[in-house]
């Protein structure tokens, strides 16, 4: 097994046994549910917004240890965030995740993220790690629900 594939699943199950920011948000002003059929991974992203920032960020919900890592290092690294960060974030994860980045070549700032690059060689696991990401930037956008589908 590659260095990257054992940090990979240690990172995977930490943040799956204990999840970060994982708790309903009573004070969020956005909203978003998001749904995996294909897995069976559901959860809801919430979203304190104030002004241009990311003020905080949380979830709960159901799913596989993939779709809950995501979430969990997901919030740790949109928390703080401008939303045009949020953006940027999602659109470097979702190429790195779909093989479109290469994390080594492209400079990017995913940073402890890239873990999630051997997703790539598992095409049914690519919309588990995204779930989390699709979700948030339907928070962002105001929309209340996405499916993968
Ligand atoms: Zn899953």
């Amino acid at each position: 097994m590659s260095e990257l594939s054992e940090l990979y699943q240690q990172v995977i199950l930490d943040h799956n046994k204990k999840p970060r920011n994982f708790r309903v948000m009573e004070e969020a002003n956005r909203r978003a549910e998001g749904y995996n059929p294909l897995c069976g991974d559901q959860l809801t992203i919430y979203m304190d917004l104030e002004g241009d920032v990311v003020k905080d960020v949380s979830f709960e919900g159901s799913g596989c240890a993939i779709s809950k890592a995501s979430a969990s290092m997901m919030t740790q690294a949109v928390k703080g965030k401008s939303l045009a960060e949020a953006e940027t974030l999602f659109e470097e994860f979702h190429r790195m995740v779909t093989g479109e980045l290469d994390e080594e070549a492209e400079p990017n700032h995913l940073g402890h993220l890239t873990i999630f690059s051997g997703v790539r060689e598992f095409p049914a696991r690519v919309k588990c790690a995204t779930l989390s990401w699709h979700t948030m930037r339907a928070a962002l956008k105001g929309e209340e629900a996405v499916s993968t589908e």
